[in-house]
């Protein structure tokens, strides 16, 4: 860490001083204080360590050891000074008393307040949540730039998802519009994440984009993208990977299909309505394709022009479906009907869907599904031109 109490109660920020001041404390064995704990932390510095203070070994403080490394050390420094460059209040390593938690950055702007945590460390989703909340008791909205490291790239539009990206993408700053930040203090750049999409197989759909640090504002961190065109190409690769892709004989597809078969249904022949993307924000522990089948089997197949079914009919019979364990479908039922409705497949009248003329087709053969993918999510995504957002919530 950068800050401590010197013997006469002074905050002291390490990088502040010169190499020479701290050669001197060093030699001097002068005592500082940890601001949090309160006993006694030593300078370590050398050739390739930027000098910081440490905790000695076996140091009951939260604020010792873990995570503390040279990678973060830079990092967070970079981005402090950083940061400090803009008409806004910064600070390094502040403390909040109350809670019991120390922010590696905090940000003032008007009465705005945010706490940056450059995050390289893995840490459980609990303890992430419990510093959010910490956060929020006080009025203060987090935003988390983890380690370069967490950012693992499959091909151009998909990358790796792990319960720990998870968890930073639900408490993303913008809740309409979720990011992810990285940055790697090696290269000096941050790599924003936007328009996340889960996909299949512990991947998701996003568009990187990449700044040398010192070119970019901290306004421009949540400044929104058009969706890219590519999102078309990759998703229908994963509509055709979900129905031509050998049946396993485990998992929530599994399920699905031996569910499917008991009702009379293939998942290959399955209407496209049944694998609309959904963003990230709204989706579930439950896979997309899965409660979007189920939902058009029991609740939408049956139904003819005209027909009303409503709104908390549907939420009942997933919650029936999944029991205790179900997660809040509220969110993702909203969406999908909002992507049923500007399909033309039904019409929304406050809490009733009724069902329109236009046609669901079921697809006869595996052949015919992928035409019919084709056509469908063509439509699909050229449907509102002129709103990129494509998901209003
Ligand atoms: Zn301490």
């Amino acid at each position: 860490m950068q800050r401590a109490i010197n013997k006469t109660g002074e905050s002291i920020l390490l990088f502040r001083h010169s190499q020479r001041d701290i050669m001197t404390w060093k030699q001097e064995k002068s005592i500082f204080y940890c601001p949090m704990c309160k006993e006694r932390v030593i300078i370590r510095s050398g050739e390739k360590v930027v000098p910081h203070f440490s905790h000695l070994p076996n140091a009951d403080c939260l604020l010792s050891g873990g995570g503390e490394g040279l990678y973060h050390e830079n990092g967070k420094l970079q981005l402090f000074k950083w940061l400090s460059r803009f008409n806004m209040q910064v600070e390094l390593e502040f403390y909040f008393p109350e809670i019991s938690q120390r922010a590696d950055i905090f940000v003032r702007i008007g009465r705005k307040k945010i706490a940056v945590e450059f995050q390289c460390s893995r840490v459980s989703q609990e303890e992430i949540w419990q510093r959010i909340q910490g956060y929020k008791s006080l009025g203060i909205e987090s935003l988390w730039i983890l380690g370069a490291q967490h950012l693992k790239r499959k091909s151009a539009y998909t990358f790796q998802v792990n319960q720990f990206l998870d968890t930073f993408v639900r408490s993303s700053p913008q809740r309409d519009y979720q990011q992810l930040f990285f940055y790697d203090p090696f290269l000096s750049q941050i790599v924003i994440l936007h328009h996340l999409y889960p996909l299949q197989t512990s991947r998701l759909f996003a568009k990187q984009l990449i700044y040398p640090l010192h070119r970019l504002h901290f306004k421009h961190l949540f400044q929104r993208e058009k969706l890219p065109y590519e999102f078309r190409s990759v998703w229908l690769k994963e509509v055709y990977r979900l129905r031509t892709q050998a049946a396993s004989s485990y998992g929530e597809k599994f399920k699905l299909r031996r569910w499917l078969y008991d009702k009379g249904y293939l998942l290959q022949h399955l209407p496209s309505i049944c694998f609309l993307p959904m963003p990230y924000q709204a989706s579930l522990n439950v896979p997309y394709f899965k409660w979007q089948s189920e939902l058009f089997v029991c609740c939408l197949a049956d139904l003819k022009t005209g027909d009303v079914i409503k709104r908390d009919q549907l939420k009942k019979f997933l919650y029936r479906l999944y029991g205790k364990d179900a997660p809040d479908f509220s969110k993702a039922l909203q969406i999908y009907l909002q992507l049923l409705q500007q399909l033309g497949y039904v019409d929304i009248k406050s809490s009733s869907i009724i069902r329109t003329k236009q046609k669901i087709t079921c697809y006869t053969s595996s052949e015919q599904a992928i035409l019919g993918d084709q056509s469908f999510f063509k439509h699909f995504f050229t449907r509102k031109k002129q709103n990129t957002s494509m998901i209003t919530t």
